[in-house]
């Protein structure tokens, strides 16, 4: 290939590890030469050679809006000619913890973070300085970023380089991280039995988006929240992924609609609340909250914390997925896909299985829904790798790796899923 995305493919190798500054952009998993990406507007993408495809992506989840959202570019544009960064307090970061709050029920302070990682980071000081204790759950398959003491068995990035466990994490550092089997009640039963009066924290991606679309069952999830209770434990749900994305108060508010009284201790958001600006946030109760610096004894902190650009953004953004009717506009666009992807499966004669909720989507080549990482491995990644190029051959930008889920935003149009589904139907046409 001799297009200026080889072309840069190449030098970006000389300087910068791989060529990329996030391991999957690398289209290691499926082969090829990943796209450089020039611009985007509404659902679409264009690389530097100028093809443009409609994107599946959306920045791996927070261009819930598409991208150059009107509203979001004249809250960014303004925000930026007022200050980048000062380093102290605004006004607008108190007006976004009162807008996250009040989506979700469950928490009553946040604190704004720049990544994911780190918020998911924070929650397990939090958890830990709140208990006293050392010990934390995570299940495989889940991802929380890439903190020493999550980096275990994280599938997604992590799966696709074949290493389940980073190197330069010293056994020490993870000793304390228990890693079970998503949705293994058994294996849970057994956990808390042995060290239930060890544990600080459960994490838990409550619909799994690094093993693809993978949900916590609602008896996994109503008998994780009762064993906590009973232990002492925080449950910590990973919504970076799930909130603001799967309904507007997250997957936590589905599971409270199927499990009575249900919350977890502590929530972990990130991708949409930026609205594609770094700028991640945790949160719990005001008791467990005030254990932070300031006021208590956890420290954290950050130079750019709560920066005003990226504030202005999640503002603008969550202003326009809160407004009547955003979310079933958006759950029943990622359904004519998903129902569309099905019937072209069927139709070829492809074992094909699919899942969604709001604007996330998953799909499998199997033919049943994988419930845990395992099953997630068995699924056939050669057929994935093939359909994955046939798609971007046709100018549709799907995850490139069979570990991550789909992102639909609201700028996606009737055309644009009609046009996705007959590449899909061409594609699966190729065997
Ligand atoms: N948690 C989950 C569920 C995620 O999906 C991710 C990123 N994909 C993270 C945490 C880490 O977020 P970041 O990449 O912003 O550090």
């Amino acid at each position: 290939m001799t297009d200026k995305n080889a072309e840069l493919f190449e030098r970006a190798q000389r300087v910068i590890p791989g060529g990329v500054n996030s391991p999957v952009r690398a289209f290691r998993a499926v082969g090829g030469t990943p796209r450089f990406i020039s611009r985007a507007q509404g659902p679409y993408i264009f690389d530097a050679a100028g093809q443009r495809y409609i994107d599946y992506i959306g920045s791996w989840g927070p261009m819930i809006l598409g991208h150059g959202h009107p509203a979001v570019l004249e809250a960014v544009q303004k925000a930026a000619t007022e200050g980048f960064s000062f380093g102290a307090p605004t006004e607008r970061e108190i007006e976004l913890a009162e807008e996250i709050i009040s989506l979700v029920p469950s928490i009553e302070q946040v604190r704004l973070v720049s990544s994911g990682t780190e918020a998911a980071m924070s929650a397990i000081r939090l958890a830990r300085g709140a208990t006293g204790r050392p010990m934390l759950i995570k299940f495989e398959g889940c991802y929380h970023g890439h903190a020493d003491a999550l980096l275990v068995k994280g599938g997604s990035g992590m799966a696709t380089f074949g290493h389940p466990t980073s190197a330069g994490v010293p056994p020490e550092v993870v000793q304390h991280t228990l890693v079970l089997e998503y949705n293994n009640l058994e294996q849970l039963e057994e956990a808390f039995a042995l060290h239930g009066d060890q544990l600080a924290c459960v994490m838990l991606e409550p619909i799994a988006g690094n093993m693809n679309f993978v949900r916590a069952q609602v008896p996994f999830v109503r008998r994780l929240r009762e064993l906590c209770t009973q232990h002492g434990a925080l449950l910590a749900f990973d919504e970076v992924m799930t909130g603001f994305r799967v309904a507007l108060g997250g997957a936590q508010s589905l599971y409270a609609q199927l499990i009575p009284g249900f919350a977890p201790d502590i929530s972990v958001f990130g991708k949409v609340i930026g609205g594609g600006m770094p700028l991640a946030a945790f949160g719990a109760s005001r008791e467990v909250m005030s254990l932070l610096a300031p006021l208590g004894p956890v420290y954290q902190a950050g130079t750019l914390s709560g920066n005003p650009v990226a504030t202005a953004c999640g503002l603008a953004t969550l202003r326009e997925i809160r407004k009547p009717g955003f979310f079933d506009q958006l759950s029943a666009t990622t359904a004519s896909l998903v129902q569309g992807l099905d019937a072209a499966a069927q139709k070829a004669g492809v074992p094909m299985v699919f899942d969604h909720q709001g604007g996330m989507f998953g799909f499998f080549f199997a033919s049943e829904l994988p419930q845990h990482y395992n099953a997630v491995l068995a699924t056939d990644k050669e057929r994935f790798n093939r359909f994955f190029h046939a798609m971007l051959d046709r100018g549709v930008y799907l995850a490139p790796a069979l570990y991550e889920a789909g992102f639909v935003s609201a700028a996606h149009t009737t055309d644009d899923i009609a046009a996705t589904v007959s590449a899909a139907a061409e594609a699966l046409a190729l065997g």
